[in-house]
């Protein structure tokens, strides 16, 4: 199972572009010979909604989830981080795959669910919306495509839950599309921009201090109803997160600055500079400092 779609002479893809109410021959069950087939040799790489339910399910935090469940991997030549889902050791075979099969089904990841139709967003340069595609993914080991059962790619996607996923993701996927077809012509964000992208895409705990910490209030002028409901809802958290970063990554502004963010931005760093810095508070502390500052470049 791959999240890969890029096109190469083995390529498993049918190239037929499917919307939304056309039809597919495929059904997957407990009792196909090629049962866990698709989970014994993976390459999926995590969204972040992906990360939220996955860590919520083990009761751990996204740090913890972060260094025991994936592996990083770059999404583009400028370094842009990302995540893929773990094998076994010494094995291609998912963390998550048991003997009776994927351990995580309820919180399985959305390329997981999408399997064997494959997404594919893409924006014409002349429009400002991207548009979703679907391809069937045929592998040699999947039986699932011999099955009789036909159904539309809108009633797989239900049966699947994926709705829920990609509400949320979009957003993101917007900003991994925007970045990669922008190219070169925006420049290599920042090594901090890169930071920032990380802790708001992938460690939603951690993004959530940077929230509440004082260093976020004293730059940004959020409502403190909003910003309550930011602290008790992960999925509200993320999709702020993710206009933070198009604020930060392409200048589309829409959560306001204080007027005195600036000075206070420099006051704090000051502050933190005369004071001895020591222990891992004062170490995050500094770190958020440093993300402080790229929300100005
Ligand atoms: S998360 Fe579950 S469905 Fe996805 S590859 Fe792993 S075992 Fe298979
Ligand atoms: S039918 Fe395909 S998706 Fe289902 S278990 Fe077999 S290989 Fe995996």
């Amino acid at each position: 199972m791959s999240t890969e779609t890029s096109g190469t002479p083995k390529s498993p893809i049918v190239p037929t572009q499917l919307g939304l109410d056309d039809k597919f021959r495929f059904r997957c069950h407990k009792g196909i010979a090629c049962f866990n087939k698709c989970c014994e040799n993976i390459d999926i790489m995590l969204t972040p909604y992906d990360i939220l339910r996955l860590k919520n399910r083990f009761g751990i935090t996204s740090r913890e989830f972060i260094d025991t469940y994936t592996v990083d991997f770059t999404m583009d030549g400028h370094g842009m981080p990302g995540l893929k889902l773990k094998t076994r050791e010494g094995s291609t075979a998912c963390i998550n795959l048991t003997p009776e099969g994927c351990g995580v089904y309820p919180d399985r990841p959305a390329a997981c669910r999408y399997y064997a139709l494959g997404l594919v967003s893409m924006r014409r340069k002349d429009s400002p919306i991207e548009e979703d595609s679907y391809f069937v993914v045929r592998e040699d080991h999947c039986l699932g495509h011999n099955e009789p059962q036909l159904q539309t790619v809108r009633d797989y996607r239900k049966e699947q839950g994926v709705d829920i996923y990609d509400e949320i993701n979009h957003e993101w996927r917007q900003i991994i599309l925007k970045k990669r077809s922008s190219g070169p012509t925006v420049g290599r964000p920042s090594q901090r921009s890169f930071e920032l992208f990380f802790l708001a895409s992938y460690d939603i705990d951690g993004f959530r201090a940077f929230v509440a910490s004082s260093g976020f209030n004293d730059v940004f002028d959020i409502e403190p109803s909003f910003k309550h409901e930011l602290m008790q809802d992960e999925a509200k958290l993320l999709k702020f997160g993710f206009r933070l970063l198009k604020q930060v990554l392409f200048g589309e502004k829409t959560i306001a600055l204080k007027p005195d963010a600036a000075h206070k931005r420099i006051e704090r760093y000051a502050q933190r500079q005369a004071a001895s810095l020591a222990g891992r508070a004062e170490e995050l502390a500094a770190a958020h400092d440093k993300l402080y500052e790229s929300l100005g470049e």
